[in-house]
């Protein structure tokens, strides 16, 4: 085979005159039909990775991504390219399902994009075969470990389709992963040898600062009157995003807040005006950023402590992607530390909870036993909840934890827009008009205003139909429904709620098999997470960005002069070397006995100037590391940490 000329697909597709960094080595490893493992950080540009690839060689390249509306838009952009792709998710319909499987197989499908669960489904398994797959794309692959912070059981399942496509490279992408997770990753994928790429997730113009602080709206405010630019504030509540979009209102500042609970047009329309700067700074949880590409965020604030660092790290690393400066602010006090345990805690519901959740579902859908597989049935969560009289926030986590396990999806609100599709060809179609004179020019109208309709399904709008047959809208949905009963074409009326998704059939709650060992592991690793994070913000002795850094396993890295830390140390006048030798030499005298500051300074009787050592003594005290109680006795509060 000819070597593809990966430059021209970038140029004549994308438009892009060079590649990213670590971009090119990555595509020509899929090329070369390595199983590859590519880490880049958000915005690094991971799609391009096996979209040109996928491009640049004969066949399709199935995507395998857990986001649906990420899912979505990667689908439509590669459309508005000129490019065929398709995407699978739960809410479309079994025939709009076997359309598309059935266009990958004898189509020129270029890209099938798949949620994890799908892939796994005997339609998919018994026609993957017959498909030209030239490259299988997992997405957030760290979902694939359990050691990682998002793990999702389905993508397990990957390791089993790629046995039946034995000779397809495989290509797995993520922003986050600690060493332990890069190995497992490539172990549960079935990497026939080790390739690894990596671009450092240092990033230069990012300054970490953490603040520990009782009034953190003034702060925030601070930080909004100091730094120029657009914002993002993340909060954990959603009543919050509101509560706090409003101060900052009240206070002179654009704002406006977003969360998960909008509906979607509401949410674009949110998101557009901040994207397009009518609106200067977002109050979110951590709903908004997934997939939003702007590159001139100055700060990114958060108001509550992020439940690991791999979460943090991705949230606050939507600042300065254009290489700017940017701040990433993390605002803190004692009672968040108390709330994140609390909500650890939470996070994971009692086991028999979770099976009693399972069971009022299948009882609020009346599915009997065995039934409802890859049913999708419009989902209030709220409503649910109050209909068995339950904390909705147990709820939620009983339904994540269901869903990690592979029983259940949810999807959120998507604006699904109605789409159709002829059953019938179009010699029969014919004989239906000529039969049934009523629907004739409702029908011509149909053909008139959408193209490709007996072959695939297309978006319409019904309030444009009524229009131009003259008739009201509900009396097209009617139309519309009606020609659906009678088989002559599809019709799927658009969506607005969120859906839940049975991917088993219902079962009986004492047969899921969520095991003790796996809960109570999966509980642990949490739990670590947890704590990292927290030492993150407590052991405030080593520069923010290197110890982010070497979470994720990257030793090398330099401390970055301009975090929190590093600019107090340049303030105490002393080496990274001087300051950990005497900052943990503190600790050590003050852990061990009780001592006052003066027999203190007597005892560090090392060859580093006492004028050095006052410095340092300083910035601890002066960050709530050493404290001085009424006998003058010193006690040390910080981590354990260096
Ligand atoms: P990731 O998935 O790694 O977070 P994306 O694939 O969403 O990142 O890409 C982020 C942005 O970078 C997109 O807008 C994309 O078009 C852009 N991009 C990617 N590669 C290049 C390139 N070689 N030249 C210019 N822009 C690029
Ligand atoms: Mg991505």
């Amino acid at each position: 085979m000819s070597q593809p000329d990966l430059h021209s697909v970038l140029l004549k597709y994308w438009g892009f005159s060079s590649f990213r960094p670590m971009q090119e080595d990555i595509i020509q490893s899929a090329v070369d039909g390595n199983d590859t493992l590519a880490l880049l950080p958000t915005g690094g540009g991971k799609s391009l990775c096996y979209q040109v690839p996928g491009m640049a060689m004969e066949g399709l390249c199935i995507v395998v991504s857990p986001l649906i509306a990420l899912m979505k838009d990667q689908v439509q952009a590669l459309r508005d390219k000129g490019i065929k792709a398709v995407g699978i998710y739960h809410g479309l319909s079994k025939a709009e399902i076997d359309n598309a499987v059935d266009n990958c197989v004898y189509g020129d499908v270029k890209f099938l994009y798949m949620s994890p669960e799908r892939l796994a489904t005997d339609l998919i398994r018994s026609r993957i075969v017959k498909m030209k797959v030239n490259l299988l794309a997992i997405d957030e692959a760290h979902c694939i470990s359990q050691w990682g912070y998002d793990f999702r059981p389905p993508y397990l399942r990957i390791a089993e389709i790629r046995e039946l496509i034995p000779h397809t490279p495989l290509l797995a992408l993520t922003a986050t992963a600690t060493r332990q997770v890069v190995t497992d990753i490539q172990d549960k994928l079935g990497f026939s040898k080790p390739k690894v790429f990596q671009k450092s997730f240092e990033r230069k113009n990012l300054a970490y600062v953490v603040f520990k602080e009782e009034d953190k709206l003034r702060k925030l405010l601070k930080v909004a009157n100091n730094v120029n630019g657009t914002g993002v504030v993340y909060v954990r509540n959603r009543k919050r995003t509101r509560e706090i979009a409003d101060w900052l209102m009240q206070q002179g500042i654009s704002a406006d807040f977003y969360h998960a609970g909008l509906d979607s047009r509401e949410r674009d329309a949110r998101q557009d005006a901040w994207m397009k700067e009518r609106t200067r700074v977002i109050v979110s949880t951590n709903a908004f950023g997934m997939g939003i590409d702007k590159p001139n965020v100055r700060f990114v604030v958060h108001m509550d402590l992020p439940d690991s660092p791999e979460a943090y790290f991705q949230e606050a690393g939507r600042g300065g992607r254009d290489g700017n400066k940017a701040y990433a602010i993390l605002l803190f006090n004692q009672s968040d530390l108390i709330d994140l345990r609390k909500f650890h805690e939470r996070s994971f519901p009692p086991l028999k909870d979770i099976k009693t959740i399972y069971n009022c579902l299948g009882n609020y859908y009346q599915l009997a036993m065995g039934s409802g597989k890859d049913q999708s049935m419009p989902f209030d969560m709220v409503a649910f909840a109050n209909h068995y009289h339950m904390d909705p926030f147990l709820v939620f986590n009983a339904l994540g934890f269901l869903e990690k396990e592979g029983y259940l999806a949810v999807s959120e609100a998507l604006s699904n827009p109605s789409r159709i599709m002829f059953m019938v060809n179009n010699e029969a179609l014919y004989r239906f008009q000529v039969a049934n004179p009523r629907y004739d020019p409702f029908i011509k109208v149909l053909l008139r205003s959408y193209s490709g309709l007996f072959t695939e399904f297309s978006k319409i709008r019904e309030q444009d139909i009524a229009r131009r047959s003259g008739i009201d809208t509900e009396l097209v949905r009617k139309m519309l429904n009606a020609l659906h009963q009678m088989q002559i074409l599809h019709y799927k009326a658009q969506n607005e709620k969120p859906l839940i998704t049975f991917l088993q059939g219902r079962m009986a709650a004492t047969d899921l098999t969520i095991s003790r060992e796996v809960y109570k592991e999966r509980k642990l690793f949490a739990k670590q997470r947890m704590q990292a994070m927290i030492d993150y913000v407590v052991a405030a002795t080593t520069c923010r960005s290197l110890y982010l850094l070497n979470y994720f396993g990257e030793t090398t890295a330099r401390r970055c002069g301009q975090c929190d830390v590093c600019l107090e140390q340049n303030k105490a006048g002393v080496t990274d070397y001087e300051y950990k030798q005497l900052a943990n030499l503190i600790r050590k005298h003050i852990q061990e006995e009780q001592i006052s500051m003066e027999e203190l300074i007597r005892k560090l009787d090392i060859n580093i100037s006492e004028e050095k050592a006052m410095n340092v003594l300083r910035h601890l005290r002066d960050n709530q590391h050493i404290v001085e109680d009424s006998e003058t006795i010193l006690h040390w509060k910080g981590g354990d940490k260096e």
